[in-house]
């Protein structure tokens, strides 16, 4: 048994995955990024292991984030930035919760606006909206996303005549708080909440 009895200055600074083993609780205590279960720590994350001996602790540091390459079936969150009769533009801010920089751009068809027949894009969004959307085609830049969905859709939007907030008063209809107008967008179920990310 003594051969599984961790080697600690060998490991400081590894970078490990999660489920890592990492020390014998006798030894040590597990700090942050670490669990522990049956006499074992291990890591609970992907990061560098930070030793220190003095404390008799092992925790492990979570590398930073990398820019995330974007994939089907993420949820980003971004800016309206042109409407025209077939086609939606969106400036990709978030995917997956995660801001990313410089920003992706997103079209959106017509078609994946909404599940209902629409005449024109801008019967579901308009210049300046929010819209949380869904990727189905990264391949190709831009981005080809999707409206389609409970959870998908304009999460915030200015009045268009007056800019001010508009509050949603039935489904896919909003209107003013200030001056009283109405319009339609394909909203989500949280439309409004200030609820902007996605519970994934
Ligand atoms: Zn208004």
């Amino acid at each position: 048994m003594t051969l599984e009895i961790y080697d600690r200055t060998k490991d400081s600074g590894k970078l490990v995955l999660p489920g890592t083993r990492l020390a014998v609780t006798e030894e040590f205590i597990g700090g942050s990024g670490t669990y522990s279960e049956k006499n074992y720590v291990y890591s609970a994350v992907t990061g560098k292991v930070i030793i220190d001996l003095g404390r008799h602790e092992i925790s492990v540091l979570s590398k930073p984030q990398s820019a995330s390459v974007p994939k089907i079936g993420d949820i980003i969150l971004g800016g309206v930035v042109n409407v025209s009769r077939q086609m939606t533009t969106v400036s990709v801010s978030y995917i997956n919760n995660r801001p990313v920089r410089p920003s992706y751009t997103m079209v959106i068809h017509i078609s994946q606006l909404s599940k209902e027949y629409l005449e024109t894009a801008d019967d579901a969004v308009c210049l300046a909206d929010i819209v949380r959307a869904k990727i189905i085609d990264a391949k190709t830049i831009p981005l080809q996303g999707s409206l389609i969905g409970s959870q998908l859709g304009v999460v915030l939007a200015p009045c268009s005549q007056c800019g001010s907030k508009l509050e949603k008063i039935g489904r896919d209809k909003l209107k003013c708080t200030d001056c009283s107008y109405i319009q339609r967008r394909k909203t989500t179920i949280d439309y409004g909440s200030g609820e902007l990310g996605f519970k994934l």
